[in-house]
């Protein structure tokens, strides 16, 4: 560049190109650096959750091991189980919401326990607390930890201004000498595992210990079943069985509940117990009930064309009342088959009514609404609550079979059973008995005015077939024999 230039334009020209390049420079230096630690914190942050993540963990567990910190240390693992069917409900903001919820419930917690406390997200459906704590801790100090995270993690969560429930399970992994440990990565991980047991075992919360290790092998069994289910399906490997309902004044066989079974070609006779609870833990439950009732309405469809005239009953689970389209889907398909909605009965269990109370009553309130007959199964047992009774949209209430076995020996069944069908009486609703073995049985129901009736006495489970050679050898109206 020539200096010794004068010239006045110049000058001015020089003098802002290189205010241009100082500011450029400036710019693009602190861009830099606002880039750096951005990336660092995008590296070491869930944006969504807006918490610290995995690598964040991991980085303080390896400066702690670096340091050789001891101390009494804990790592807890909540894993929520319906983070899906949540977010397909609420959107994904509900769980940033309940992250942030456990977070504070869990800061007062530590605080009660003078221990320090971190949160960490670990993805979409995990959140991590990192425990420390100086006082060494005893039995019973360890036993009211577990006892308060649990309690914190069961209450219900405000999303929205709605109450919203949460399936969590929870792993804890304590520890005391960071020295032993030598790795970020290893203390997460037996967290993680102590989670995955919670999770399979339907456990509110496992300790981990290495034995865990041994067990792994146990819990494949349900998971192997799981991963099954889809193939049952399609394999016709899993098939429906259908049980009579008997008015019990006349003896008209009035409708029928339809029953999954399952023939595994390997592990034999998978009973439901086995397999709908596990399935109901994931989507799977959806796959089943769309199965049960497709087949259920085709079947009702054939027995129309044979004369057969009777109503159906499917199982159905919270988890599927909780689907945004479930009800639609029901009806769909009844009106696809030109089924009349009258002839299908939705039968739930009580005591899975505590999730989501809201959500599932607007189902059942849909699927009553468009005729079809809600009854509330194994009444009785569980979280009886009589408030149900009054909000639910019930037509009828199934006593469950644990009263009814006892009739014969127990004069309190006998009176818990006269007073169930009596209350539902008052309030307009149909009182069916499951679970009805003997003759003295059926008596005694019908001598109270129980309505209707199931059980080994009249017909156990059938098949298709034979549910046809059985209504036609009674003619559609059952004739009682001694038992
Ligand atoms: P549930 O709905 O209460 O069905 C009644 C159960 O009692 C059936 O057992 C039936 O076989 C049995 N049972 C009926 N009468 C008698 C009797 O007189 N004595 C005795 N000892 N048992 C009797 P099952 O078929 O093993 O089903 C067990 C449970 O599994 C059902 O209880 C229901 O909660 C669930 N389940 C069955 N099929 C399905 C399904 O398709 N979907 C769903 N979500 N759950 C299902
Ligand atoms: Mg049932
Ligand atoms: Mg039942």
């Amino acid at each position: 560049m020539d200096l010794s230039k004068d010239d006045s334009a110049f000058w001015v020209l020089r003098t802002f190109g290189y205010a241009a390049v100082a500011y450029t420079t400036g710019v693009l230096g602190s861009s830099l650096i606002n880039f750096t630690i951005y990336k660092k914190k995008v590296y070491f942050t869930d944006l969504f959750a807006q918490l610290p993540n995995r690598q964040a963990l991991c980085k303080k567990l390896l400066e702690c091991s670096k340091l050789q910190t001891t101390g009494h240390f804990a790592i807890v693992i909540v894993t929520v189980s319906n983070s899906k069917t949540l977010a397909e409900i609420f959107g994904n903001k509900v769980l940033k919401s309940i992250f942030h919820q456990f977070k504070d419930r869990y800061s007062d917690i530590a605080e009660r326990m003078s221990s320090k406390m971190e949160t960490y997200s670990l993805g979409t459906n995990q959140i991590s607390f990192f425990f420390e704590k100086n006082e060494e801790e005893t039995l019973e100090s360890k036993e009211k930890f577990e006892g308060s995270i649990i309690n914190a993690s069961k209450k219900n969560f405000l999303h929205d201004g709605f109450f919203v429930h949460c399936d969590s399970h929870i792993g804890l992994y304590r520890f005391t000498d960071f020295s032993e440990i030598n790795s970020g990565e290893l203390p997460i991980g037996y967290a993680e595992e102590a989670v995955d047991t919670a999770v399979k075992q339907m456990k509110d919360l496992v300790v981990y210990n290495p034995s865990s290790l041994v067990q792994k092998s146990k819990y494949s069994k349900a998971t192997d079943l799981l991963g099954d289910i889809d193939l049952a399906i399609r394999s016709r490997w899993m098939f429906l069985v259908y049980q009579p309902k008997i008015d019990i004044a006349t003896g008209k066989i009035q409708s029928v509940e339809a029953l999954i079974r399952w023939n595994h070609p390997v592990k034999g006779f998978v009973p439901p117990g086995m397999f709908i609870p596990q399935a109901e833990q994931s989507t799977l439950i959806e796959n089943i009930t769309d199965f049960v009732i497709k087949q259920a309405i085709l079947q009702l469809k054939l027995w129309q064309r044979s004369g057969i005239d009777v109503d159906i009953a499917v199982n159905v689970s919270t988890y599927n009342l909780l689907q945004p389209n479930f009800v639609n889907k029901v009806l769909y398909l009844l009106q696809e088959n030109k089924l009349d909605t009258k002839k299908l009965e939705i039968e739930i269990t009580e005591g899975s009514l505590i999730t989501d109370f809201q959500h599932v009553l607007n189902g059942l309130k849909r699927l009553h609404d468009a005729s079809i007959k809600i009854a509330l199964d194994d009444f009785g047992t569980g979280y009886s609550s009589l408030q149900y009774l009054q909000k639910l949209p019930i037509d009828f209430l199934k006593i469950d079979q644990s009263f009814v076995r006892n009739l014969e020996t127990s004069k309190q069944s006998k009176e818990i059973v006269k007073a169930i069908v009596d209350l539902a009486h008052t309030i307009n609703i149909k009182t069916i008995a499951e679970g009805i073995e003997t003759m003295a049985d059926y008596d005694y129901l019908n001598s109270v005015g129980c309505d209707m009736g199931q059980g080994f006495y009249m017909a156990k489970p059938l098949t298709s077939n034979a549910f046809v050679s059985w209504y036609s050898e009674n003619n559609g109206v059952f004739k009682k024999v001694e038992s």
